[in-house]
């Protein structure tokens, strides 16, 4: 890793990647740092099925390595790093990392988000004894057992579909009667012999000593509680942006999200944040992609308008002398 480049750009989603790629077409100095497996959320999805080119649909895993080869094909350079803060240095922007400081006038920061946890009972204790954040990692300890998969979005069903291959049973629990998850996945979904559904219902606690036997359930209604003995219970209630560094720099809305204009650039010139970690983002494979296109060509606009601001004071400062 050197010290100086174009283009830094924090977090190897399919966003980070997505950036890299265009930025190194375009001739710049581009370093990607990743401080976890390159591919992001997709890394760990049995089957990417609506990413444009993949009829068949694609391993998300695969996806994420497919993705960055072609980004290091060009030049990017990618590096196992956390970013852990930024500073400023007149036109550079100074990337405090767990392997060392770099800079750049331009960074992209493309952190994505993680999975929301519920904060119950049990959650934080039985993490990896029962408790699960990926199907894709984790699904096939359940063969022929009961699992409790919790939240109605994309994730609960993408990933609860992809449970009924191994367990025998697997019940989703929903805090509404209406699920926010794609109408494909619902009719999937509603088809699978082995899915069932618990509406209107919360997670109150998540029991057992070394490893998952049940969950306390609440029904938001009536306030009835019940127990439900399952081995498994994989959590998909929404997602956090990975923005706590960007605090104090550019703003961040309630959500965690940085705001961003249509560019991806913050207030901050030659700052710019892409991806699931900014605000209004559509949050799809695709669209994260797309994001990184638009950040890196926005960013290569801006270092030509420096250079050109350079190239002017050089020639001022050689009027003068
Ligand atoms: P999401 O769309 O935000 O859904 C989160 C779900 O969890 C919602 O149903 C929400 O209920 C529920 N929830 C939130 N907090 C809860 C709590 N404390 N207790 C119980 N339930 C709670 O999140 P996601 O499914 O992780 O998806 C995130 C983004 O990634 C979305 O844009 C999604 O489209 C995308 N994604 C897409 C795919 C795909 O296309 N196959 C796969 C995965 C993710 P309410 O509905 O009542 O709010």
């Amino acid at each position: 890793m050197d010290k100086e480049y174009d283009v830094i750009i924090i977090g190897g989603g399919p966003t980070g990647m997505a950036a890299g790629l265009y930025a190194s077409r375009g001739r710049r100095k581009t370093l990607l740092m990743e401080k976890a497996v390159t591919g992001g959320q997709i890394a760990t999805t049995s089957l990417v099925e609506n990413y444009p080119g993949f009829p068949e649909g694609v391993d998300g895993y695969e996806l994420g390595q497919m993705m960055e080869e072609q980004a290091k094909k060009y030049g990017t350079e990618v590096i196992e790093a956390e970013a852990t803060a930024l500073e400023f240095d007149g036109r550079y922007r100074i990337v405090k990392t767990t392997e060392g400081d770099v800079r750049a006038p331009v960074v992209i920061v493309t952190t994505g988000a993680e999975h929301r946890k519920l904060g119950v009972e049990g959650e934080a204790r039985l993490t990896g004894y029962g408790v699960s954040y990926c199907a894709t990692c984790d699904g096939a300890f359940f063969k022929d057992q009961v699992v409790a998969v919790i939240g109605g979005g994309d994730a609960a069903l993408d990933e609860g579909l992809f449970l009924t291959r191994y367990a025998s049973k697997v019940v989703v629990i929903h805090r509404r009667d209406q699920l926010r998850a794609s109408m494909i996945l619902q009719e999937r979904a509603f088809a699978t012999p082995n899915m069932e559904f618990i509406w209107y219902t919360v997670v109150e606690e998540i029991i057992g000593d070394k490893k998952v036997n049940s969950i306390r359930l609440k029904n938001v209604n009536t306030e009835q509680e019940s127990i439900l003995e399952v081995a498994g219970v994989f959590i998909y209630v929404g997602l956090v942006p990975n923005t706590a560094f960007l605090k104090g720099i550019v703003a961040i809305d309630n959500a965690g999200h940085a705001p961003v204009n249509l560019w991806m650039e913050t207030k901050v010139p030659g700052l710019y944040v892409a991806g699931d970690a900014r605000a209004d983002a559509a949050r799809q494979v695709v669209s994260a992609a797309g994001d990184g296109a638009t950040a890196a060509i926005a960013a290569d606009r801006y270092l030509n308008e420096l250079q050109e601001e350079l190239r002017r004071e050089e020639v001022s400062v050689a009027n003068r002398s």
